[in-house]
């Protein structure tokens, strides 16, 4: 029999684990509420009653290798969790790692932000299987990414590593949370997508197309999905936002090709239910941002997982690193 691991997503609202083998999910997904209003120790008693449903099923705690969690926020490398979780007050400062081997007898666990280990699930069961390096972008509401090299996620020395939101595409471009300016998810995220489309809406010589007037009318209520329902409309105003989301992104794109010549560049998020609209024009864009030559041995592909990636590649983690 292979080994089996368990895998954790933590989110604001719900806690999602599974039983998590080499072809995958094993079972069902179980959720139980987070609680996060209820701070740090009542979130960790939460993944603790949830480890404790999932081993009880099982076989006992013994039949698994670790445990794996995905966390909104950094992780150190001893399992405290550093910060840049502000939707889990009092999860800062957590140690994570100590109480489940305490609750169940050495049982091991690791853990990691919950979109970087997304990269380890495409690469095992989704758009990577069969490579080894890939660099995988998730466009949401921000824009996280997750680097995969030699099979390995890559952490970085304080498990911080993986930001390529952050990469700044535009000198002096759009204000970021993070403190600087012109991050490439100020542009390409479902959010920067959105300010796009507004901020031309507010610009004197934008041309008044279809688009542009619903934008006006209603700017609350646009969303990425609207700039894509009119781009296939080949509305110009919808196009210009879409070109500008793809060439910001393609650059972030392209320094990542020069800096690892992954396999497979993965697209993945909210953003790309828009598909091949914005696959082919992230690729135009790469194109122009780095070496040829590493260009043409790597691939720009949309990503395969689902809403179950963050459990996947928690688990994942679990396998990779306990082998
Ligand atoms: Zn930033």
């Amino acid at each position: 029999m292979g080994k089996k691991a368990i895998g954790i997503d933590l989110g604001g609202t719900a806690i999602k684990g599974a039983v998590i083998d080499e072809n995958g999910i094993s079972g069902e997904v179980t959720r139980v509420p987070t609680e996060a209003q209820s701070g740090g120790q009542r979130v960790m008693e939460n993944i603790l009653s949830l480890i404790e449903k999932l081993t009880g099923a099982g076989g006992g705690a013994g039949a698994f290798v670790g445990v794996g969690i995905g966390t909104p926020g950094f992780v150190g490398a001893d399992g405290v969790i550093l910060g840049g979780a502000e939707n889990l007050p009092g999860w800062k400062g957590t140690q994570v790692y100590a109480p489940i081997s305490e609750r169940f007898g050495g049982l091991r666990a690791t853990a990691a932000n919950d979109v970087t280990s997304v990269a380890l699930a495409e690469l095992k069961y989704g758009a990577g299987r069969g490579v080894q390096n890939i660099v995988c972008f998730a466009l949401g509401t921000g824009v996280g990414g997750g680097i995969v090299t030699n099979g390995r996620l890559y952490k970085g020395t304080h498990g911080m590593a993986g930001e390529i939101g952050h990469i700044i595409v535009e000198t002096g471009g759009e204000p970021c949370p993070c403190g600087q300016c012109g991050c490439v998810e100020r542009y390409a995220s479902a959010t920067g997508i959105v300010n796009m489309a507004v901020g031309m809406a507010a610009q004197k010589d934008t041309p008044e197309t279809e688009f542009l007037k619903v934008v006006k009318s209603e700017p609350g209520a646009v969303t990425s999905k609207l700039v894509y329902e009119y781009v296939a409309k080949e509305d110009p105003v919808a196009i210009a936002v879409h070109e500008r989301a793809c060439d910001m992104l393609g650059r972030a794109v392209g320094i990542m090709i020069n800096t690892f010549s992954p396999d497979k560049v993965v697209l993945g998020g909210g953003v790309m239910m828009a598909g091949g609209v914005v696959l082919e024009a992230v690729k135009k864009y790469a194109a122009r941002h780095c070496w040829p030559a590493i260009y043409e041995r790597c691939e720009i592909v949309i990503a395969k997982m689902g809403e179950d990636a963050g459990v996947l590649g928690a688990g994942a983690l679990a396998l990779e690193e306990f082998d």
